[in-house]
């Protein structure tokens, strides 16, 4: 095992890992380091997001993006969270010109664009070239598996080498997640391979608090045939050209599946896919496949599916997770030393988010988490000095058991069957029953098996924390978290409720 040291150390490279990298060289840190599970800047949502960015722009100011956002939050987002998202957002907005992206402002947003299907490059790609600018320092294909602490706090993190599963210890001043969050584990969703909340583990099992993990935002209809992406954003058109049935042939209109998905919801026993229906699109003409952006979906999304001769599988599927690890104005955890920012942090949009947050909360966060490492890296001593405790759960590559892909995947069925459109108590308790049978194996026989392991390991501890607290939620609470079983919002739960891992590893939970 080697070791490194740096001043500061980023998880990400999506549109917060980079923004905060920048700012931490703007405020002085020599040494910064951003680890990659995924090509920078590419592989990750912000390079594959829509490109629609929300603030006080274009004629709007802080007090009205303020009220857009409390029109989401279902009054539970952190108040000073959402003012301050609300205030940063026209400068950092306006100052996205300055580091090299392109973009359209219109009222109350700002677009950028890049090629098909990748519209959030238009901001990641001019961000990343700018950090390579400035001396920021990469490591990819690489995964944090463990935050490295001690008393004083978090001390850096042990990094696995995805391309040749060596582990190393980097030791940093002040150590930032921004890692994206966890719809990616649901089994049906639109992120990037690997968007599984890696982060809000590691910072629980670091000492930090979680927020608001029982919501999860679903598109409402997208791909999810095996082979070609699972995509909800740009899949639109086809979904207006063709149509819609359940397993019968039986055409369903947006109302009648609502309720389609309401009853697959009540059935306790597992079945996968129990929200899949069918798209047929035997019937779309030639010429309408020449339309624009139906040639974009056949040549992008739908590939060489036989669509003249079958109907394809679609589903909802989850797309943005609002919850995350707790974090305060300056993006602070509760464990010295580490800070969040981006969809890895929650309590900015409370139950939900209006679109073209998440993109701006990345950037104001990652620039104010970039900014507050640097000076808490200043100011501490000589990271990694020796005294730091080391409990790493040690995972070589090793003997073959059961694949650790398949326990992830079982995870993903799991939350995607009881913890997603409609959820309701029997449900939730056979989903907690399932992810506590699950048995993960102690070794893997390659290194994409050993990234799968730690993946599940982490990925346990929110699919486990997302179903209690959808379980303690006896309420429906906007479209993010609606409970079959308490069809009614009730007053008395405009409260958050709060993650935190206890000393003997036991998830522990707190309603404020
Ligand atoms: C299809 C789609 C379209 C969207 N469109 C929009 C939009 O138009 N506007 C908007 O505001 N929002 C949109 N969103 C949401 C938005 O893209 C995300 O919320 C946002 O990009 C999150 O940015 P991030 O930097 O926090 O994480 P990400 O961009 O997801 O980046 C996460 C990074 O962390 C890395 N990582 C993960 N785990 C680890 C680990 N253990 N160790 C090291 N690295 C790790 C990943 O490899 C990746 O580099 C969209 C999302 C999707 C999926």
């Amino acid at each position: 095992m080697t070791d490194r040291r740096v001043d500061v150390l980023i998880a990400g490279a999506g549109a917060a890992g980079l923004r905060a990298a920048l700012a931490a060289r703007e405020a002085g840190a020599e040494r910064v380091l951003i680890v990659s599970k995924t090509e920078s800047g590419v592989d990750n949502c912000s390079g594959i997001a829509w490109g629609g960015l929300s603030g006080a722009v274009g004629g709007a100011d802080a007090d009205h993006y303020a009220s857009v956002l409390a029109e989401y939050s279902e009054g539970i987002a952190q108040p000073e969270l959402a003012r301050k998202l609300a205030e940063a957002s026209g400068p950092a907005l306006q100052e996205l010109a300055s580091l090299g992206v392109q973009s359209q402002v219109h009222r109350a947003h700002l677009t950028v664009s890049a090629r098909p299907r990748h519209p959030g490059e238009g901001l990641t790609l001019p961000l990343l070239r700018r950090c390579q600018e400035a001396g920021v320092e990469f490591a990819e294909p690489a995964m944090l598996v463990q935050l490295l602490r001690d008393d004083r706090g978090c001390r850096g993190a042990m990094v696995l080498d995805l391309a040749s599963g060596d582990y190393c210890r980097v030791w940093a001043g002040a150590t930032i997640l921004a890692t994206g969050g966890f719809a990616g584990l649901h089994a049906r969703n639109d992120n990037p391979a690997g968007t599984v909340g890696d982060g809000v583990a590691l910072g629980l099992l670091a000492g930090a608090r979680a927020i608001d993990l029982e919501f999860v935002m679903v598109f409402e209809l997208g791909l999810a045939e095996d082979g070609c992406p699972q995509d909800g954003c740009y899949f639109g058109p086809a979904v207006s050209a063709g149509l819609v049935t359940d397993d019968s042939g039986l055409p369903l209109d947006r109302a009648q599946r609502d309720e389609h998905w309401r009853a697959a919801s009540l059935d306790t026993a597992r079945r996968d896919g129990r929200y899949d229906l069918w798209l047929d699109l035997t019937r779309v003409t030639p010429e309408q496949w020449r339309e624009e952006k139906l040639a974009l979906v056949r040549r992008e999304i739908l590939l060489d599916l036989p669509v003249a001769d079958r109907p394809v599988r679609v589903s909802p599927l989850a797309h943005f997770t609002p919850g995350g690890l707790m974090i305060d104005e300056r993006a602070r955890t509760a464990v010295p030393g580490l800070f969040a920012a981006g969809e890895v942090a929650g309590g900015v949009f409370g139950a939900g988010r209006p679109g073209g947050g998440a993109l701006t909360d990345a950037i104001v966060f990652g620039a104010v988490a970039g900014r507050e490492a640097a000076e808490y890296a200043a100011a501490r001593p000589q990271a990694g000095s020796g005294d730091a405790v080391l409990d790493l759960p040690f995972v070589e590559p090793g003997e073959k058991g059961r694949l650790p892909s398949e326990v992830l995947s079982e995870i993903g069925w799991a939350l995607w069957n009881y913890v997603s459109l409609w959820r309701n108590g029997r449900g939730l308790e056979a989903c907690l029953a399932w992810l506590r049978a699950l048995e993960l194996p102690a070794s893997a026989g390659s290194v994409a098996e050993l990234r799968a392991l730690h993946e599940g390991r982490l990925g346990r501890i929110v699919a486990e924390a997302a179903a209690r607290a959808a379980l303690l939620r006896e309420e429906t609470r906007g479209r993010h978290h609606r409970r079959t079983d308490f069809p009614e919002p009730d007053a008395a739960w405009q409260r958050n409720i709060i993650w935190r891992l206890s000393e003997d590893g036991q998830l522990a939970h707190e309603e404020v």
